[in-house]
């Protein structure tokens, strides 16, 4: 491997960062690398022309990247940087970012420049390495070590050149000194603070600051090109054996797309797909799932078709957090919204009403785990306006204001005005329960260490800001379940980025990067590495599919293990069977849904038993994700007066709202 390391630092002293360079746009029409495909002897030009025929259109660039998440994008802009002419991104979402759009993606790195601003001297890229092996080796996992070492030996760099393309301007969560590098409670703590948790300058377009800042440089780089709503649906390499065409579809629009010098498939992982998740993992049935429906892993099975090799023993390494807040509308899906309370004195019981954890231990695995084992997967989180009013002092008591405390998310809060009333109305055992808490504050009380570890002298932790009682005359329950939001299997690659085939050979051409590459950090992942593994990595790929000599006479077969075609049927989770629309009284019918972060209200207008608008008056969803949904879906449904209309990719809880408000206005326009 090239020590990434030691070229970068000398280009960063010696020229301005050229992920900042502008470039010029150029058209390339060369089909060369396409003549192949076909199994006929042709001439060029019969080749060209028959696939001028198959294909409603043909691309060639040099470098051809499938996903244009964190990853893709920073694939892209290394591509450039090492001398591609033109690069494009095919991406099948209406957007870029993938799983960026869902997460305020928190980063990490050692021996940063945010670091040495925030005056944080003594970390090392040793203790960094140390850490995420550790992570990774809970419950039997392990890291791929020279992806790890590569990874901390040039995270810093990569944060480096996000801070001096523009991070600095950002705003960031800071610690109590004000620091921008910080410890992220939510994770098994890191031995030094290394989290950098930026915000985006334009919260209303990015969720997160390493989306938003991808996506500036991306744009500002005329030699990449983005095509958006287009999915990769084969690879397919030339007699050389090759790996070098991408046959994609878009509308009813099929593709090729052609590469100079290499694919890097960049399509992230599949913690979107309970399927494939349930094929490898054992708690796939309490799991619920945090990542976009387009996480399908189906990137994997294409790269299996060309004799791309899984990690297998990974595929079944999937980390969930203890902090999923299941939909209302969808069941097995969710999003990360934990009140925290018990930071500042709450408790977490199960359906039997009995404790099982140490809820403030500061090792998340084994709060992740407790969780895993529980009756259908489910903690109550426990807690009182004492400790609601202590968790928000303290600075931690963002996520209980911003739900739990909000009008829109009212119905996931249980609220009683006794213990016994909060135990029926979570119909779990009262005595039992009664028990619990009356255990829980005599340990409160004798300030001592209880059975599962819970220390209740200690206050310096930041897993423990307060220590309260269970009491008062109001007391609240949120129902969490564990939820998957990053997959740690995947394709195999060699140091090189290179997709290997199961004897370990390289397959010319074809690059994979980010969280679709398995077995790197091994069974957990910690902080920030979720984020800029794809960007470092991703980086990697781009200059090595420029730099690397494009292996010829490859015999391409495809894997002995291709994963099941059944595991990645979409499900079109909006459709109802049939919506009669007898009955229904003409006028226009105000309905308001639990949105993503707050109410949608939608309006329905129906003549003749005919629905003849949809309007959404005011909406909450994330505008990224759900902006295509918002303005096809109203015109879908009315064009075909029913509810069953293709879902719009990455925006299905968006189409259901949608759907779901409809169905409400047709039963209020009956009555
Ligand atoms: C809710 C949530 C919170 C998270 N929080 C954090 C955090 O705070 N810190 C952290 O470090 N990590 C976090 N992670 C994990 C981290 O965000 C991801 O691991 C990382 O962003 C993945 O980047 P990627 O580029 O590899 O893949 P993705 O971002 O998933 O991008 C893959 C892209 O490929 C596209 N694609 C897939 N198949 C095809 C195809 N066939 N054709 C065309 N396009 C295709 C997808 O639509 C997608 O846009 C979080 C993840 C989630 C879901």
């Amino acid at each position: 491997m090239k020590n990434k390391k030691l070229i970068v630092t000398m280009l960063m002293a010696t020229m301005p960062l050229s992920i900042l360079s502008g470039c010029t746009a150029e058209t390339k029409t060369d089909l060369s690398n396409t003549q192949n495909v076909s199994n006929e002897p042709q001439s060029d030009n019969d080749a060209t022309q028959n696939l001028q025929a198959t294909y409603n259109s043909i691309q060639s660039a040099d470098v051809i990247v499938v996903g244009a998440g964190g990853g893709g994008m920073s694939a892209a802009l290394a591509a450039v940087e090492n001398g591609a002419e033109s690069v494009i991104i095919v991406e099948k979402m209406p957007m870029t970012g993938g799983a960026l759009n869902t997460t305020s993606g928190t980063m990490s790195g050692a021996m940063t420049i945010i670091q040495e601003i925030d005056g944080l001297t003594e970390d090392s890229i040793e203790s960094y390495k140390n850490d995420i092996i550790t992570e990774g080796e809970k419950l039997g996992g392990y890291a791929n070590e020279p992806l790890v070492e590569y990874y901390v030996n040039n995270a810093d760099d990569m944060i480096n050149q996000l801070w001096e393309a523009g991070l600095s301007d950002n705003q960031y969560t800071v610690d109590s000194e004000g620091r921008k590098s910080v410890f992220a409670p939510e994770h098994t703590l890191y031995s030094y603070p290394r989290s950098y948790k930026a915000k985006p300058n334009n919260p209303e377009k990015y969720k997160s600051a390493a989306h938003e800042l991808l996506d500036e440089l991306v744009a500002k780089e005329d030699k990449i090109k983005v095509v958006l709503n287009t999915e990769v649906v084969e690879l397919q390499a030339n007699e050389q054996g090759q790996v070098l065409n991408a046959i994609a579809v878009s509308n009813d629009e099929t593709i090729l797309f052609t590469a100079n010098n290499g694919i890097i498939m960049a399509t992230g992982g599949y913690a979107g797909n309970p399927e494939l998740m349930g094929e490898f993992s054992e708690y796939g049935d309490v799991v619920i799932t945090g990542g976009l429906a387009t996480a399908d892993g189906n990137g994997l099975r294409l790269m299996q078709e060309v004799g791309g090799s899984l990690h297998i023993e990974s595929m079944g390494w999937i980390p969930t957090y203890p902090m999923g807040l299941e939909s209302l509308e969808i069941e097995g899906t969710g999003q990360i919204a934990t009140t925290k309370t018990q930071y500042a004195g709450g408790i977490l019981v199960n359906t039997k009403g009995e404790r099982f954890v140490n809820e403030t231990d500061a090792d998340n695995v084994a709060r992740e785990v407790a969780l895993e084992h529980q009756p259908e997967g489910i903690q109550y989180e426990i807690y009182t306006d004492k400790i609601g009013e202590d968790l928000v002092a303290s600075g931690q008591g963002g996520f209980l204001t911003y739900y739990f405390q909000s009008p829109a998310f009212a119905d996931h809060v249980i609220t009683a005005s006794s213990l016994e009333e909060l135990a029926q109305k979570l119909e779990i055992p009262v005595d039992t329960f009664l028990k619990t808490v009356e255990d829980y504050n005599a340990n409160v009380d004798a300030k001592t260490t209880d059975e599962f570890g819970r220390n209740f002298a200690e206050t310096s932790s930041p897993f423990n800001v307060a220590i309260n009682k269970i009491e008062g005359d109001k007391f609240y329950a949120v129902a969490i379940k564990p939820l998957a939001i990053i997959t740690m299997g995947g394709i195999q690659v060699n140091t090189d980025m290179q997709v290997v085939d199961e004897t370990g050979n390289a397959i010319p051409g074809l690059y994979a990067a980010g969280e679709t590459v398995g077995g790197v950090w091994g069974r957990y992942v910690s902080s920030g590495v979720g984020v800029m593994g794809p960007i470092v990595f991703g980086d990697l790929a781009g200059e090595n599919v420029m730099t690397n000599e494009l292996a010829t006479g490859y015999d391409v077969k495809p894997a002995s293990n291709i994963l099941s075609e059944d595991l990645f049927i979409k499900k079109n989770t909006a459709s109802v069977d049939e919506l009669s629309l007898t009955g229904v009284k003409d006028g226009e019918y105000n309905v308001t849904v639990d949105g993503q972060e707050g109410p949608m209200e939608i309006k329905v207008s129906f003549k003749n038993e005919v629905i003849t608008g949809v309007e959404i008056i005011k909406h909450n969803e994330t505008i990224t994700i759900a902006k295509t949904a918002l303005e096809a879906i109203p015109q879908a449904i009315v064009d075909a007066n029913n509810v069953n209309v293709d879902n719009i990719t990455g925006a299905t809880l968006t189409t259901n709202r949608i759907i779901k408000s409809v169905i409400a206005a047709v039963e209020l326009a009956k009555q």
